[in-house]
């Protein structure tokens, strides 16, 4: 009996004997000299529809079993635990960098060839640096959630982005558990100011909470850290590696150790569990939308000068801080998260300035013959805080551009429509729009 083998080559064969135009040589269905072959070759038999589905088959693998950055670094970080700067955690970040031409991201997200926006949540997002923060990622395209318990914060900060689809507001306390599904976390929850954050332990429960989350669900976390770190510091100016001089009892003690101790749960997070890290320590901040009566210094003298109250000096004015504007911050931050270094940073601007000085730039910006009014000052006060940046300049290409009395009056205006102008007045940026 003929095989059906031996019946499909006798076929063969009578079509080429049929068929004086095919090629003799290596592929018998190519006609020589015949341009049009090929297309009439694909056009034959449905070739062109299985190509397609073909097409379609490894589109719809790629989506189902996505490569992600979260694991891929992970898998890097747990080679290398402290600096994501090892070899293997930058040579994938390069690589996957260059694929999302240029931008950076944490979570889950599907390798594509499509750009995708990323799903942010910054808690703590109605405050002051939060809600700067969300403006800047709501520009870029992004989604973000806002997880807020408005115990410093106001809604009013963040009315521009009511009926943004891409926006969303949580009244949510960050000490309770929180489930989300987000991309990256910018943790920001926590009262800054000694007047409020007495009477709050966010710092580790809250830190404990949004490290959990990114455990979960894979999202690259950045902690809000700060200056008081260092306490009343030994070294100035204060460079990331120095440790700080605190007092573990004292009135402050409560935020400089739960920020301390925030940090440490956050490397613990990296060094155990792979989490993408990111810390930023963060020096005085001031501009548009800070609390007006939160007690820290810039808002209280810019407060009282513009009510005609004397500005109250604690101490002999001679202790210094150094002033940053909320935009370079902003900036900052950003460059932390999307970057590949884990930190700490240090992010502020190195001016320094006496609180003596200070209220000087606030009479040239407000009042002449604003008034000063020397007052005791409070206990365990730091008598000197100047940041080192160069490895923030070095490694993230970041430093502030505005200076003290470049960035006062945009404060004071802000101010000044809040404390005299129309409540309804929504303060965006730098200015303010009706
Ligand atoms: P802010 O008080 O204006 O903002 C903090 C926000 O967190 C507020 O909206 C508040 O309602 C919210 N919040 C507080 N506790 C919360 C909780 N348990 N759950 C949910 N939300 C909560 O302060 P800010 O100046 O915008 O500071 C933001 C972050 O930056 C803080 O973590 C702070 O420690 C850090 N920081 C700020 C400065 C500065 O000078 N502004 C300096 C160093 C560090
Ligand atoms: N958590 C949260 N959201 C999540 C995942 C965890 O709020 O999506 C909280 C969780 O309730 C816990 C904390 O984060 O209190 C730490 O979580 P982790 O899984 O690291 O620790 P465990 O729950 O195993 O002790
Ligand atoms: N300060 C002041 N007058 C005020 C409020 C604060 O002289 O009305 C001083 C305070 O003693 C400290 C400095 O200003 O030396 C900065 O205080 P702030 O609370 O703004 O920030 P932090 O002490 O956390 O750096």
């Amino acid at each position: 009996m003929e095989s059906e083998l031996t019946h499909r080559n006798h076929t063969t064969t009578a079509t080429q004997q049929q068929s004086p135009t095919l090629s003799p040589r290596s592929n018998p269905w190519i006609p020589v000299g015949n341009w049009k072959a090929p297309f009439v070759y694909m056009a034959q038999k449905q070739r062109l529809v299985f190509v397609l589905i073909g097409i379609a088959i490894s589109a719809m693998f790629f989506n189902s079993f996505p490569v992600t950055m979260s694991s891929l670094s992970q898998q890097a970080s747990r080679s290398e635990n402290i600096e994501s700067s090892s070899m293997t955690r930058r040579v994938l970040y390069e690589a996957f960098q260059e694929g999302f031409r240029g931008r950076s991201v944490g979570g889950k997200v599907a390798l594509g060839l499509k750009k995708k926006s990323l799903r942010i949540v910054v808690t703590g997002g109605a405050g002051f640096v939060g809600s700067h923060l969300v403006d800047r990622l709501i520009a870029r395209g992004d989604s973000v959630i806002v997880v807020d318990n408005f115990f410093t914060g106001r809604k009013e900060n963040l009315m521009q982005h009511f009926g943004n689809p891409k926006f969303e507001l949580i009244r949510h306390d960050v000490v309770e558990p929180i489930l989300l599904e987000v991309d990256q976390i910018y943790h920001l929850a926590c009262p800054a100011s000694p007047v409020h954050y007495k009477f709050n332990p966010t710092n580790v429960v809250g830190t404990l909470n949004m490290l959990g989350l990114a455990k979960r669900v894979g999202a690259r976390f950045l902690l809000t850290s700060t200056s008081e770190v260092y306490g009343d510091p030994l070294q100035h100016p204060q460079v990331e590696t120095y440790w700080g001089n605190v007092n573990p009892i004292g009135v402050r003690s409560c935020y400089d150790e739960g920020k301390r101790t925030a940090e440490t749960l956050t490397m613990d997070y990296h060094r155990s569990l792979g989490i993408e890290v990111r810390i930023a320590r963060i020096f005085n901040t001031y501009g548009p939308r800070m609390c007006i009566d939160d007690g820290r210094v810039v808002s209280n003298f810019v407060a009282q000068a513009l009510r005609k109250e004397p500005m109250t000096v604690y101490g002999d004015g001679k202790q210094t801080r150094s002033f940053q504007y909320v935009s370079d911050l902003v900036e900052g931050l950003i460059r932390l998260m999307e970057g590949d270094y884990v930190g700490p940073f240090n992010l502020g601007n190195p001016g320094e300035f006496t609180m003596l000085e200070l209220a000087e730039v606030v009479q040239e910006a407000i009042d002449p013959n604003a008034k000063i009014e020397f007052r005791p000052n409070t206990e365990d006060d730091p008598h000197k805080r100047k940041p080192d940046i160069s490895k923030a300049k070095q490694l993230l290409g970041w430093e502030p551009t505005i200076s003290l009395r470049k960035g006062l009056p945009l404060m004071v205006n802000d101010f000044r429509q809040r404390i005299f102008g129309n409540p309804k007045t929504v303060i965006v940026g730098g200015g303010a729009m009706a």
